[in-house]
């Protein structure tokens, strides 16, 4: 293919090392950042630093046509690397463990792809965004006013997938992606002697309580054909065994495909916590935090991508069988802006079988060519 003699496959991937070996956290990528940035600009990008801190966008023109962008992720995760790589991190505790240095080098690999053949028409808009990993940096650009600087009349992400074998991908119209919420709830009672139960108004039943009743909102109040999870992953109340406390708190987290389905758990949690801590006696304090959205998919995008992955990659290529994850990526905040579509590019093989998150992950470099080959029909469409 094409793509594959335009791009130079050694440098890229001594690249994509080099991004393994610097790791930076969300908002803190400046190395990263001016390796981009320069990088673009010697592929003859205009260039803009500076969006939500260390985010970079490059743009390139030729001739009248629609302008598309396409995003890609720069940070790393604190955690740990056991990959036992020639090329692992340099920083202890900080490690590219979900490919975002596989991400960037994949977007600067379409950047010197588009920038030697001039294969469309329009205008490309490459997005490289900041603190993917929970912090939203996503959503911190678009605030900044990403797209009325940039005025993308679509926008399109991509992640590489350890559950996918190389060459295939998954892109379907719809929720795509799940939203994530957490809370946390705290119990106020009253105190006492554990032998003395009548003079308390036990926070810690309360809490016990409500942890089981909260189960109740997916097993009974959710349809069942929609994925959400409500998960209590906190409990604590307590010191000794001889004192019933005065307070106790559990907390967890909401993810779901559907946004009714979320409106519905946020008040339901309330409703719930509340109910039960008057049962009690006790009163409830409800701290409800909003992540990511829920991902959607355009239809329309999400078709153009679709056809992009059969153009580059075959027919086979598609792997519509492949159940939703509820994991959750603020590209969501994107798709909220604008419409567009979010590919998953599978990149397992016998090298490659850690899932992302995983001290043992590695991304695989021979990704880089087939998600180039994708995004360049992607731009050619
Ligand atoms: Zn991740
Ligand atoms: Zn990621």
């Amino acid at each position: 293919m094409a793509t594959d003699s335009v791009v130079d496959m050694d440098r890229l991937v001594a690249l994509r090392h080099d991004l393994h070996r610097h790791p930076e956290l969300g908002f803190e990528e400046t190395r990263t950042a001016a390796r981009v940035a320069d990088r673009l600009g010697e592929l003859g990008w205009k260039v803009t630093t500076g969006l939500a801190g260390t985010g970079v966008v490059g743009t390139l023109s030729n001739g009248d046509g629609p302008t598309i962008g396409v995003r890609a992720d720069m940070d790393a995760l604190p955690m740990t690397e056991a990959s036992g790589r020639a090329w692992s991190s340099q920083t202890d505790g900080l490690f590219h463990g979900c490919g975002h240095d596989g991400h960037t080098t994949i977007l600067l690999a379409l950047a010197e792809h588009l920038a030697a053949s001039r294969a469309f028409s329009g205008t490309i808009v490459l997005i490289f965004q900041p603190a993917e990993e929970g912090l939203g940096g996503g959503r911190v650009m678009v605030e900044e006013g990403l797209f009325d600087r940039f005025e993308c009349e679509a926008v399109y992400g991509f992640h590489n997938m350890p559950l996918l074998p190389l060459g295939r991908a998954v892109v379907k119209a719809g929720p795509s992606m799940a939203s994530q919420d957490t809370f946390k709830v705290t119990f106020e009672g009253k105190g006492s002697h554990a032998a003395m139960p009548h003079l308390a108004r036990d926070a810690v039943l309360a809490t016990a309580e409500a942890a089981c009743a909260l189960q109740g909102l997916i097993a009974r109040e959710t349809d069942p054909h929609v994925g959400a999870v409500l998960s209590v992953t906190e409990l604590h109340a307590g010191t000794t065994h001889n004192v019933i406390p005065a307070d106790g708190w559990l907390g967890g987290t909401v993810r779901t495909l559907d946004t009714a389905a979320r409106e519905a758990l946020e008040a339901g949690i309330g409703r719930v916590c509340s109910g039960v801590a008057s049962a009690r006696n006790a009163e409830a304090k409800i701290d409800y935090r909003r992540g990511f959205p829920v991902l959607v998919n355009d239809a329309h995008c999400a078709g153009i991508m679709r056809q992009a992955v059969v153009e580059a990659l075959g027919g086979d290529a598609l792997d519509d069988d492949f159940k939703p994850l509820l994991a959750a990526e603020d590209f969501a905040y994107m798709l909220e802006a604008r419409p567009g579509a979010y590919v998953l590019l599978g990149q397992r093989d016998e090298d490659h079988t850690a899932m992302v998150h995983n001290p043992g992950y590695d991304f695989n470099d021979r990704l880089i060519p087939i998600a180039v080959r994708v995004l360049a029909a992607l731009a050619r469409q």
